[in-house]
C-alpha cells in the first residue's frame, strides 16, 4: 500500500473527489485510496453510508437478489467475516453490511457526510474539477468520479392540488428514520412497481383500519420465496463461494443460474409449465432466466407471460379484482421485474382495496384524501408514494455539472443521455460514471456491474497517473458509435414495447431513450476491458487541456442541434 499524498499532476485539493457512499462510492473509495495510494475525499448527502440501504426504509424493504450474491466479491475477509441471515436480506441488514464493509475498510474518515453536492465545474485554466457543496465548501480535484445511483432520486407526480393534502406523506424512496405509526389509520399506496409490491402486504399487515391501492399498470410479479440461512446453508455457500461469483461475473444478468431451455417458442403450454413449474416454485431469479430469448422473441415472452397470468388469477378471490391485477398490456421483465411476498394474496384481505387509475383516474387531492374521476371523495390519514425515481439520469443532471467550453451535461443530454460505455462523457474530462446511462447497470444484480465498473475506473486512473498522461476524454465518434449501439441492441428486445423508467418515460417531459446498455454484463466486461488493451481505443488522452480540445475535438452538438442553432441563427440575423 502507497502513502495517500497527492499523485496526480494538478495542485488541486485530492487526486479525486467521489460521490456518492453505496456499493459503488465505497469501493470506489477503497480502490483510489488503499490500492492506488491516491488522496481522495467522498462526499455523501445521507448521514450514513448506504446509499439505497440507507433512504429505502419502508416497511417490507428487502433486496430481491440473493444475499450471497448481493454483496462484494473483491475482498476475502470480507466475504468470510459476513454471513446473511435470509437468503433476501430485509433493508437493516444491508444496510449493516455496508457499515460493516465501511469500518473494515476504513473508510469513514475520508467521507463527508451529510453534505451535498450541489455544483461540479471543469477549471480549464488549472485543469481541475471544483466541486461546489451544500455547505459553502469547494473541493478541487483532477478525477472526479460519481457513484450518484441509479435509483436515488425519488419522483412524486405533481398530482393536481397535492399540496391542499393535510394527511401524513410518505416516498418508499425517502422514508423517516423514525417508526410511522399506523395504528388504526386508512392508508393510500400509490404505485405498483418493485416499492409498491413490497410494501403493500406489510401495510396491510400492519394494525391499520384500510388500505387502498391506487394502481396504474399491473406488474408480474414471482415469489421470492425468502427463508432463514442457517450456519449449514452458508458452509454450502462459503464452499463453493468463489465459483459462484465466478459465474455471476461471468453472465449477462450477474446470476449464477442456468438457463433452461434457448426458447419456449417451440414448446406447447404444457411443456412451458413443466419447465417454469419448478423455477416457480424455487422462487426468486432462476424463473427469469428460464428461457434465453425472453426478451426478444415476442412468442416466448407470451407464453411465459400467459403462465404468469394464469398465476395471478388462481391467486386472487375476486375474479373483478383479479382481472384488473393482470397485466395485458406489456411483455413480462420489460419493466423491471419483482419478487413478491404474499403480494396477491393481500387482495384477498377484508380491509384491501384496489382502485384501477386507467378506469378510474386521480381527479385531484382534497385536504382529506384523493378524489378520483367518477367524483368518488375517499379519505385517507396517511398517502404511500410508491412511484419511484427520476432514474439513472436525474441524480447527475441534478447536480449542475459543467464541463469544457462552459457545456452543462443538461445541455449535453437535452436529448437524452450520451456516452461512451456508460463510463464518460466527451466534453467532461477525468469524469468517471459509476454505472452511467448506457452501462449495464440497472437490468443486473448490480454489485457485479459495480465492481465492474469500480475496478475499470481504477485501473485507468492508475495507467494516467503511472504514465503521467492528466487528462482522458471520451471522443466524439465513439461517442456516437456507443450511443447508437446502444439504440440499436434496444431496438432488438422487447424492453421498447412498453412505457417504463428504462425508457426515460416515467418522468414528464425526459426524452424517451432506452437508457441502460441491453447487451449484457458479460459482454460488456469484454468490451470495456479491450478497450483498455488497446490503450484506450475511443479516448483521447491528452497533456493538456488545449491538446485535449484540438485532438478530441470539441464538446459535440448533434448534427441535428447544430442545425436547429445555425437555423436559429439564420432567423435572427433575417
Ligand atoms: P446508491 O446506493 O443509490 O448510492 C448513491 C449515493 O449517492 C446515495 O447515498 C446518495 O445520497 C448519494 N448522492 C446522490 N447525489 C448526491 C449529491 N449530489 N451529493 C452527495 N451525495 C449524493 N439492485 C439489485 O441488484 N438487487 C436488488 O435486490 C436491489 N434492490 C433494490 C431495492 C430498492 C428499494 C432500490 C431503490 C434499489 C434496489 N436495487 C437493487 C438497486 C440498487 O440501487 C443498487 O443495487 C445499489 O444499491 C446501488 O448502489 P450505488 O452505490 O450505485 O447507488
Ligand atoms: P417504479 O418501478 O417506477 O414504480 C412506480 C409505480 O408508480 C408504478 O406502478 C407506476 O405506474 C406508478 N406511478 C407513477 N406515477 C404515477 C401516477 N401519476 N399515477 C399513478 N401511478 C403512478 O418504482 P419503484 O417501485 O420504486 O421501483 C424502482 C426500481 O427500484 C425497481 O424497478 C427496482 O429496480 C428497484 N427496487 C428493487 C426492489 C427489490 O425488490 N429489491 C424494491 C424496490 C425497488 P406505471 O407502471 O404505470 O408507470
Amino acid at each position: 500500500m502507497r502513502e495517500n499524498d497527492r499523485h496526480t499532476a494538478t495542485d488541486a485539493d485530492y487526486d479525486a473527489v467521489v460521490v456518492g457512499a453505496g456499493f459503488s462510492g465505497l469501493y470506489q473509495l477503497h480502490r483510489l485510496r488503499d490500492e492506488l495510494g491516491l488522496s481522495v475525499k467522498l462526499v455523501e448527502k445521507a448521514n450514513d453510508v448506504g446509499g439505497t440501504w440507507y433512504w429505502n426504509r419502508y416497511p417490507g424493504a428487502r433486496c430481491d437478489s440473493e444475499s450471497h450474491i448481493y454483496c462484494y466479491s473483491f475482498n476475502d475477509e470480507i466475504m468470510e467475516e459476513w454471513q446473511w441471515s435470509e437468503r433476501y436480506p430485509r433493508q437493516p441488514e444491508v444496510l449493516e453490511y455496508l457499515r460493516f464493509v465501511a469500518d473494515h475498510l476504513d473508510l469513514r474518515k475520508d467521507i463527508e457526510f451529510g453534505t451535498e453536492v450541489t455544483s461540479a465545474t471543469f477549471e480549464e485554466d488549472t485543469g481541475t474539477w471544483q466541486v461546489e457543496t451544500d455547505d459553502g465548501e469547494t473541493l478541487s480535484s483532477q478525477f472526479f468520479v460519481t457513484a450518484v445511483g441509479c435509483l436515488s432520486t425519488p419522483y412524486v407526480p405533481d398530482f393536481e392540488n397535492r399540496d391542499a393534502y393535510q394527511g401524513e406523506t410518505y416516498h418508499t424512496g425517502k422514508w423517516p428514520h423514525d417508526p410511522v405509526d399506523f395504528e388504526d389509520k386508512r392508508v393510500a399506496v400509490i404505485g405498483t412497481g418493485a416499492s409498491g409490491i413490497q410494501t403493500i402486504p406489510e401495510v396491510a399487515r400492519a394494525d391499520i383500519e384500510h388500505l387502498t391501492v391506487f394502481q396504474r399498470t399491473p406488474n408480474y410479479a414471482v415469489p421470492a420465496r425468502n427463508r432463514s440461512l442457517d450456519d449449514e446453508d452458508w458452509e454450502e455457500i462459503q464452499r463453493n463461494y468463489e465459483e459462484i461469483m465466478a459465474e455471476a461475473h461471468d453472465d449477462g444478468s450477474g446470476l449464477p443460474f442456468d438457463t433452461a431451455r434457448e426458447t419456449a417458442a417451440d414448446l406447447t403450454m404444457a411443456d412451458i409449465e413443466a419447465v417454469l413449474e419448478p423455477r416457480w416454485e424455487e422462487g426468486g431469479w432462476r424463473f427469469l432466466v428460464a428461457f434465453e430469448d425472453l426478451l426478444v422473441n415476442p412468442e416466448t415472452n407470451e407464453k411465459v407471460s400467459q403462465y404468469l397470468r394464469e398465476k395471478i388469477r388462481g391467486a386472487v378471490d375476486d375474479p373483478e379484482t383479479a382481472e384488473k391485477l393482470v397485466p395485458t398490456d406489456h411483455y413480462y421483465a420489460t419493466k423491471r421485474p419483482p419478487l413478491h411476498t404474499d403480494y396477491y394474496d393481500t387482495f384477498n384481505r377484508d380491509n384491501v382495496s384496489l382502485v384501477d387509475v386507467t378506469e378510474t383516474p386521480v381527479d385531484r387531492f382534497t385536504t382529506g384524501g384523493i378524489r378520483t374521476e367518477d367524483g368518488e371523495d375517499r379519505e385517507f390519514d396517511m398517502v404511500i408514494f410508491a412511484t419511484g425515481f427520476d432514474a439513472m439520469t436525474g441524480t447527475l443532471l441534478r447536480m449542475d455539472i459543467e464541463g469544457r467550453n462552459g457545456l452543462t451535461l443538461e445541455e449535453r443530454w437535452a436529448d437524452g443521455p450520451k456516452t461512451y460505455l456508460g463510463l464518460g462523457v466527451q466534453g467532461f474530462p477525468n469524469m468517471f460514471t459509476v454505472t452511467g446511462p448506457q452501462s449495464p447497470s440497472v437490468l443486473s444484480n448490480m454489485p457485479v456491474p459495480i465492481e465492474n465498473h469500480v475496478e475499470w475506473i481504477s485501473e485507468t486512473i492508475g495507467d494516467l497517473v503511472e504514465g503521467g498522461t492528466p487528462y482522458i476524454e471520451p471522443t466524439g465518434v465513439a461517442e456516437e458509435d456507443w450511443t447508437e449501439h446502444n439504440m440499436d441492441l434496444a431496438q432488438e428486445t422487447l424492453y421498447t414495447t412498453v412505457d417504463s423508467w428504462y425508457m426515460n418515460e416515467n418522468i414528464p417531459g425526459k426524452p424517451t431513450v432506452f437508457v441502460p446498455y441491453p447487451g449484457g454484463v458479460d459482454i460488456y466486461q469484454d468490451t470495456i476491458r479491450e478497450v483498455r488493451e488497446k490503450g484506450y481505443e475511443g479516448f483521447t488522452l491528452a497533456d493538456s487541456v488545449d491538446d485535449l480540445g484540438r485532438r478530441g475535438e470539441s464538446p459535440q452538438l448533434g448534427v441535428f442541434e447544430a442545425m436547429e442553432l445555425l437555423h436559429a441563427d439564420l432567423m435572427e440575423m433575417a
